[in-house]
């Protein structure tokens, strides 16, 4: 296969027909058209084997991961998902690796209606690298800059999960050895993170501020406060812990997954006072757990306290590309 097959190849795999593409994948730029009074909220991601995602992940996983994080973003951003464009570098061409791939990328964008208009195909050490597109009214985006003293904060799902699949696939010793079911619960949390599109789009207009969880909780709860000029601060007794990662790990352990793991794709955010009731009516028709965590304050830095307010020496670290 070369890389024309593989570009017919990936279009007949991921089309998905929207009204709002006028000119798809095949000519030199596709030609879209952006929605009257709406925003266009655009973000890229990119996967680098080995970095994001261990050697020996399913192709399928890694078609479906490569569009999950994008969505993650517009999710943070309460955006609605529209378009996407696809850049694969790869050592060769595997017509089975790139089915699975495609199908893993496809399955996920028929769920969110998200068009593959278009990309780029080259040769050299494997990375996907997707931008996506979506619609929020002008003004309604969840931004990072828009919470204030005296908002709770409140995470989707089960922070922690992702990290703890991660050191089952690297074969790290846990505090207690997974049952097979459990192990599967936690790898499926690593493999395929489901972005909160219908979260975010449901806490516009509710949500003060929001964004999603990709690089270590206590670290990407800090972007908010910082970008609103505020501290946070985090009870670590309300963190929730699902059943597999709460029997899979000591006290210890669990914080540091919870708190400074990564891969986790969930929102964050800051929800005023008297719109809480609104926010979890919201996330419950949403399906989605979304429990209180903490407080933003006057200050700066994330403080992690226990229930009675003392303050534990939590793992800080997150996720940092060049950190020294
Ligand atoms: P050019 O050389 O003019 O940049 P390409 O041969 O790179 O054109 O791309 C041809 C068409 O295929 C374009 O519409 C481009 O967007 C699309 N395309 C290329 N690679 C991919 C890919 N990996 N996924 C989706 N579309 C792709
Ligand atoms: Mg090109």
């Amino acid at each position: 296969m070369g890389e024309f097959a593989l570009i017919e190849e990936v279009r007949r795999r991921c089309a998905i027909a929207r009204d709002d593409v006028a000119l798809g994948i095949g000519d030199d730029a596709a030609l879209l058209q952006p929605r009257d009074g709406e925003e266009l909220a655009v973000s890229m991601d990119t996967l680098v084997a080995g970095v994001h995602f261990p050697p020996g992940t399913a192709p399928f996983d890694i078609g479906w991961k490569a569009l999950a994080v994008n969505l993650s973003d517009l999710a943070a951003m309460g955006a609605e998902p529209a378009w996407a464009m696809l850049a694969l570098t790869l050592p060769s061409i595997d017509a089975d690796w790139l089915a699975g791939f495609c199908d893993g990328f496809g399955a996920l964008a028929r769920e969110h209606r998200v068009a593959l208009v278009g990309g780029d195909t080259t040769r050299g050490p494997l990375a996907i690298t997707v931008t996506v597109h979506g619609f929020v009214p002008r003004g309604a985006a969840l931004r990072r800059d828009g919470a204030r003293a005296g908002d709770r904060i409140f995470v989707s799902g089960h922070p922690g999960d992702a990290a703890a699949g991660l050191a089952c696939v690297l074969g790290a010793t846990l505090p207690r050895a997974p049952s097979g079911d459990d192990r599967e619960y936690l790898l499926q949390r690593l493999n395929r993170p489901v972005p909160r599109v219908s979260l975010g789009l449901a806490l516009r207009g509710i949500a003060g501020a929001a964004i999603d969880v990709s690089d270590g909780l206590s670290q990407d709860l800090g972007h908010i406060g910082a970008r609103s000029g505020l501290g946070a601060i985090l009870r670590a007794d309300r963190l929730p812990v699902s059943a597999p990662l709460a029997r899979v790990g000591d006290v210890e352990q669990l914080l540091r997954w919870q708190l400074a793991g990564g891969d986790d794709y969930e929102l964050c955010c800051a929800v005023p006072p008297e719109r809480i009731a609104q926010a979890r009516a919201a996330a419950d028709r949403c399906g989605i757990a979304f429990t209180e965590i903490g407080t933003f304050d006057h200050g700066s830095g994330v403080r992690v306290v226990a229930a009675d307010g003392s303050e534990i020496a939590a793992p800080r670290g997150g996720w940092e590309h060049f950190a020294a």
